[in-house]
């Protein structure tokens, strides 16, 4: 994903567009196959929005989104049918999209129905096959949505993403609204699933213990920028972007014997509306310059794999890093 942009328009009541909500504004990453990816940042960061418009399910303003070498950013409709077997999307509330009236058997054959997979009886054993990896009873089959509690709700959410058997799927905070003791039953379950059936995640949430958890690599989004990327245990262990500091300094340290600087935030997330100039952050930063306020800061590597956007610090001093290291 490279500078990926999603602005919004807002039009006046002559219906100019007079402003843009810059939900995501120009993010980078890579994604690793096989590999759990997590977007964490809170609510109105733009993380799902970015989840959303990498899928295309909204339309990029800018940037591109290489899969397999090429830019599915420029796909036609019938292109991007194809690239959505691959890449599947898996929500909070699966329900909400599923229709009542139909038994879930049926409504996990729709999509290879429609993608033309298999005879009527092939495709029902293939969705009983699914259905049967992923805990549930052959009866279950003909039950409703409504039939189902929390945790198997969002086990169905898992099947319908993996029916198509993609190459990725993007979970936006699929464990939010479950019990914590449910929560990691899927989030194991998406571990296991993830090695079965060759899985890469792209995993969206503003829950850290679940990111601890479930991610190999965090990216972590302060208003619509990723201000620090790197392998999820170095990031908890030694987070170096003031935002990631404060947000870690929330919660227990893994490392009891490794005291985390307290950091307390002022104010409230500024509105995406009219960002902040420079460092989008300096203005609730305890450690912001004069150059925070005046130049967006660098993508710099600072550590092996381990990625920050933040003036204090410098490239030399990335460098120098590098030249030790080695
Ligand atoms: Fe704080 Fe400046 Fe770093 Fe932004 S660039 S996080 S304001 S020190
Ligand atoms: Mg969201």
């Amino acid at each position: 994903v490279t500078n990926l942009k999603k602005h919004f328009p807002i039009k006046n009541s002559f219906g100019f567009t007079k402003n843009h909500v810059k939900a995501v504004d120009g993010i980078s990453f890579e994604l690793y196959e096989g590999e759990t990816f997590c977007l964490v940042g809170e609510s109105g960061c733009g993380k799902s929005t970015a989840g959303r418009t990498i899928l295309r399910l909204t339309e990029p303003t800018e940037g591109e989104v290489i899969y397999e070498g090429k830019n599915i950013v420029d796909y036609n409709p019938k292109e991007m049918l194809n690239i959505r077997k691959k890449m599947q999307m898996m929500f909070q509330d699966p329900f909400s999209s599923l229709n009542p009236r139909k038994r879930i058997g049926t409504i996990l054959e729709e999509p290879l129905d429609i993608h033309g997979i298999g005879k009527p009886k092939e495709r029902t054993d293939i969705v009983m096959d699914l259905l049967n990896r992923l805990g549930f009873q052959a009866d279950q089959y003909y039950r409703y949505p409504y039939e189902f509690s929390g945790g198997q709700r969002q086990r169905i959410g898992l099947a319908r993403a993996l029916i198509m058997n993609p190459d990725l799927i993007i979970c936006d905070e699929p464990v939010s609204a479950l019990d914590v003791s449910i929560q990691s039953q899927i989030l194991n379950l998406l571990r296991e699933i993830q090695d079965e059936f060759n899985l890469t995640y792209l995993f969206i949430s503003h829950d850290l213990s679940v990111v601890r958890h479930i991610g190999d690599r965090i990216g972590v989004m302060y208003l619509g920028k990723i201000v620090e990327t790197g392998p999820t245990d170095q990031i908890f262990q030694d987070p170096k972007h003031p935002y990631t500091k404060a947000l870690l300094s929330a919660i227990p340290s893994p490392n009891p014997h490794r005291k985390r600087e307290r950091i307390e935030l002022n104010g409230e997330i500024p509105s995406p509306i009219d960002p902040p100039t420079g460092c989008a952050f300096h203005t609730r930063c305890p450690f912001a310059m004069d150059i925070c306020k005046k130049e967006t800061p660098k993508n710099l590597e600072v550590e092996s794999e381990q990625f920050v956007a933040c003036h204090l610090y410098t490239e030399e001093g990335a460098k120098e890093k590098e030249m030790t290291n080695a």
